[in-house]
C-alpha cells in the first residue's frame, strides 16, 4: 500500500535463518541467513553458482526450502509458493519477463485485475488513467498505448518493477538485471532504484560486479559455494575483502602451471585499433598473433562478445580498424569474414547457431569449406567422408556412428569438437570462439583444450570471449579484460591470479583507466 506521495505505509523487515537446500541428494545452500529491510539495498554478491538464484528463489516460493525459518516483520512467514510470497510483498524481477507483449503498457499494469464497468465490460479508459495514476507516482516514463514487445530491455524491467510495485510489493527481488542492459540503460535503471528506496522499498540486488554494488548497495552479503561467507555495510568493505569473499583465499595463486607453456607465438594475425560500436564497446585495442591464445575476460555484457561478433562481420563497428594478416576492412558478413579474412567462429549458442544439426558428422565437418553447398544441403558423400577421415583422430570425436552419425545426438562437447573441426578443414588463420565450454561436461572440457592448443601450435591466432575464470587461466596466453565496454587490463597469463582478474572485470572502467 502507498500513500499520496507514494511513500510506503509500512516498511518490511525480513529476516531468513538457515536456508538449506539440496538438488539430487547434493546440498548446494548449507544454511544461509539473510537480512534486509524498506529503504535498504542488499547486493547478494558471489560467483556463478554460489547458490544466490537458489536462495533468492526460497524467498519467493519458486523452490520449497529443505530448512530454514522466513520472519517477515517479526512474524514467521508461511511461503510456500510465489502467491504467498507475493501476499507477503515479495517479488522477484526475473530476466525472462512474465509480462504480456502483445498488450500495451497501460493492459500489462492491470494485468490480472482489469476494471469492469457497469456492464461487466474491460473499461479501457480507466485502465489507461491507472496506468498514467501508477507510473507518475512512481515517477516512471513509458508509453502507455506501446504495445510492450517493441519496448526495450531496460523499458520492460522498469515497466516490470512498476507491475510489482502496483501489486504492493514491498521487497523487490533482482536478479543480476543489469547483464542484459547497455551502460546508458543501467545508469537509468539504478536512478529508479535510489527512487525505490527512498520511497521505503527493500530491494535485495543480486550481481557478480563490485562496480554495481558499490554505487547502490547498502549491505553486502557474499556467497562462496553456498555459504554466506561475508556481510555488512558496503563501506565496511574494499574491493579486495569482496574479491577475497568470492573466491576465497586459498584459491589466489599463480597460474602458470595450469598451463602449457614454451610455444611460439609469431607475427600479428589479427589488429584491431579504436574498435567502437556505439553503446556496446569503445575504443578496443587489441592484437592476436600466431600461436597465441588470447581471452577476452569480462562478464557477461561486458562488450567482448559484441566485440568478437564484429570481427567476424555480425555486428558493424561505427569507428575504429581492423586487419587480418594483410587484409584490412571489417568483413560485411560472415561469409566475407571467412572466405576473404579467413576467419573461423565458434558462436556462443552452438545449437542454433553453429551447427546444422540435422546433418552427420563428416557433413558439418565440411560446411565451411564449402558454403555454396549448405543451404541445399547437397554435400557429397566422398568428399565429406574425405574430410572426416583427415580431422577424426585430431579431434578426438567421440560418437558410435561415425562419419554418419547425425550430431544432434551427439554429446555437447563432441559438438563442439565437430564446429571446431570445420575451421582445422578450411585453414582458418584466425579462429573466434565465444564462450567455448559452457554446457560441456569436465572431461570434453580438457579435450576442447586440448585441440585449441593444437590449433594454436599450428600457428593459428586464437581468440576466446568468455566470462568463465577457470577457461581464462587454464589456457590462455594472454588475457585482457573487458569492462563496460573498454578494455580495463592486459596481462600475460602467467603474471597474474585469479583474484585480480575478478576484481578488474568487476570494476568500474573509469576508475580502473585511473589506476593505470
Ligand atoms: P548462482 O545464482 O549463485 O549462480 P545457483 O543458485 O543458480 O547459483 O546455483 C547453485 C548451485 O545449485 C549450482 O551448483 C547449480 O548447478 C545448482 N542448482 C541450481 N538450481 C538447480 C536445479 N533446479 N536443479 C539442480 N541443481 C540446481
Ligand atoms: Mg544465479
Amino acid at each position: 500500500m502507498t500513500t499520496e506521495n507514494g511513500a510506503l505505509n509500512r516498511r518490511l523487515e525480513l529476516r531468513a535463518t538457515g536456508l538449506r537446500k539440496s538438488f539430487g541428494g547434493v546440498e548446494v545452500l548449507h544454511g544461509v541467513d539473510i537480512t534486509v529491510k524498506g529503504g535498504e539495498v542488499l547486493a547478494l554478491l558471489g560467483e556463478n553458482g554460489a547458490g544466490k538464484s537458489t536462495a533468492i528463489k526460497i524467498l519467493a516460493g519458486d523452490y520449497k526450502r529443505d530448512a530454514g525459518v522466513i520472519v517477515i516483520d517479526g512474524e514467521e512467514a508461511d511461503i510456500r509458493s510465489p502467491r504467498d510470497a507475493g501476499a507477503y510483498g515479495l517479488r522477484v524481477i526475473y530476466q525472462e519477463f512474465s509480462d504480456a507483449p502483445d498488450l500495451t503498457v497501460a493492459e500489462n499494469l492491470s494485468l490480472g485485475r482489469l476494471p469492469r464497468n457497469r456492464f461487466g465490460l474491460v473499461d479501457w479508459s480507466r485502465v489507461r488513467r491507472d496506468a498514467r495514476e501508477i507510473l507518475e507516482k512512481l515517477g516512471i516514463e513509458l508509453p502507455i498505448r506501446a504495445l510492450v514487445g517493441n519496448l526495450g530491455v531496460a523499458e520492460r524491467q522498469v515497466l516490470e518493477i512498476a507491475r510489482a510495485l502496483a501489486g504492493s510489493a514491498r521487497l523487490l527481488i533482482l536478479d543480476e538485471p543489469t547483464s542484459a542492459l547497455t551502460l546508458e540503460e543501467t545508469d537509468a535503471l539504478f536512478a529508479f532504484i535510489e527512487r525505490l528506496k527512498a520511497r521505503g522499498v527493500a530491494i535485495i540486488y543480486i550481481t557478480h560486479r563490485l562496480d554495481e554494488v558499490e554505487r547502490i548497495a547498502d549491505n553486502v552479503l557474499v556467497f562462496r559455494d553456498g555459504d554466506a561467507v561475508a556481510e555488512g555495510p558496503v563501506s565496511k568493505f574494499g574491493r579486495k575483502e569482496m574479491v577475497e569473499a568470492m573466491v576465497g583465499h586459498e584459491l589466489v595463486e599463480e597460474v602458470a602451471s595450469l598451463r602449457g607453456e614454451g610455444h611460439e607465438i609469431g607475427e600479428p594475425v589479427l589488429t584491431i585499433e579504436g574498435a567502437t560500436s556505439e553503446g556496446v564497446f569503445k575504443d578496443v585495442d587489441l592484437e592476436v598473433r600466431e600461436g597465441e591464445i588470447l581471452s577476452l575476460f569480462g562478464r557477461i555484457g561486458c562488450g567482448a562478445l559484441e566485440l568478437a561478433e564484429a570481427v567476424f562481420g555480425l555486428r558493424e563497428m561505427t569507428a575504429g580498424s581492423m586487419r587480418v594478416g594483410d587484409r584490412s576492412g571489417q568483413p560485411t558478413s560472415p561469409k566475407d569474414a571467412i572466405a576473404r579474412f579467413g576467419i573461423g567462429f565458434v558462436p556462443i549458442d552452438r545449437k542454433t547457431d553453429g551447427l546444422l544439426t540435422v546433418l552427420n558428422v563428416a557433413e558439418n565437418l565440411s560446411v565451411a569449406s564449402w558454403p555454396w553447398m549448405t543451404k541445399a544441403g547437397l554435400l557429397p558423400p566422398m568428399a565429406t567422408a574425405k574430410v572426416f577421415e583427415r580431422w577424426y583422430e585430431t579431434l578426438d570425436i567421440r560418437g558410435k556412428g561415425g562419419a554418419t552419425q547425425i550430431v544432434d545426438t551427439l554429446s555437447g562437447g563432441n559438438q563442439q569438437k565437430v564446429v571446431l573441426g570445420r575451421w582445422l578443414e578450411r585453414e582458418s588463420r584466425l579462429l573466434v570462439l565465444a564462450e567455448p565450454t559452457r554446457g560441456v561436461d569436465v572431461g570434453a572440457r580438457a579435450q576442447i583444450y586440448q585441440v585449441l592448443r593444437r590449433f594454436a601450435d599450428q600457428g593459428i591466432a586464437v581468440l576466446i570471449v568468455t566470462s568463465d575464470i577457470e577457461e581464462v587461466v587454464r589456457i590462455s596466453d594472454t588475457i585482457v579484460v573487458m569492462s563496460r565496454g573498454r578494455v580495463v587490463a592486459r596481462h600475460r597469463a602467467s603474471e597474474v591470479d585469479r583474484a585480480q582478474l575478478i576484481r578488474q572485470a568487476a570494476e568500474d572502467t573509469v576508475e580502473a583507466a585511473a589506476a593505470g
